[in-house]
């Protein structure tokens, strides 16, 4: 995660922000379920403040429009999907049509 807190100014908009999302939001942003702004880190549910887009890749490091509520797992999985994704490949579908054609129907004898 991209910490805001290097650059003095969009530290003090971040707090700010951080603290009113707290008061107004009370579901994750990532995966739609209700936050327990109680809980504390490292609890893998804590809250915590995600940048929509990530400062790396353009998004407003403080802007409240860029913040939303999510739990610290899915804020980290989200970055592990948008850093990561280059090395991985895509998932492989396990499905009925990946199924082994294990069965050569020439040789099946009625
Ligand atoms: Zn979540």
């Amino acid at each position: 995660m991209v910490r805001a807190d290097r650059q003095g100014a969009h530290r003090v908009a971040f707090d700010k922000n951080r603290k009113i999302i707290i008061k107004t939001q009370s579901t994750c942003g990532i995966c739609g379920k209700p936050v327990d702004i109680n809980l504390k880190p490292p609890h893998p549910l804590a809250p915590t403040i995600d940048h929509i887009v990530p400062v790396a890749k353009g998004g407003h490091p403080s802007a409240i429009d860029n913040l939303q509520l999510t739990h610290a797992t899915c804020n980290r999985q989200k970055s592990d999907k948008l850093f990561n994704n280059k090395e991985k490949k895509e998932p492989k579908i396990i499905g009925n049509r990946n199924l082994p054609q294990s069965c050569d129907w020439t040789l099946y004898k009625s």
